[in-house]
């Protein structure tokens, strides 16, 4: 997957098969997990553990890959739970 920054007006919400199946179950935030070892980078260490809504994830900006060889994750997030 190609993050373009060639066009920055046309940034629709993103999906993908994770963000999907999160919504499928009824969530609307997920979380942000980034590998926390010696590799990672300050800009995923700061988004770690962040909520973010599912609809305005942005891959390279809160939803991973943030950059090439990020090896970020999320999982859902219920503020509810
Ligand atoms: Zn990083
Ligand atoms: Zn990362």
């Amino acid at each position: 997957m190609s993050v373009s920054k060639a066009d920055p007006c046309v940034q629709p919400a993103y999906t993908d098969s994770i963000l999907e199946s999160y919504k499928r179950s009824g969530y609307k935030q997920y979380e942000f997990m980034a590998t926390l070892d010696d590799k990672c980078c300050p800009v995923c260490r700061k988004l770690d553990g962040r909520h973010f809504r599912i609809n305005k994830a942005v891959p390279g900006k809160n939803y991973p890959p943030l950059h090439d060889g990020c090896r970020c994750t999320t999982v859902y997030y219920d503020p509810e739970e």
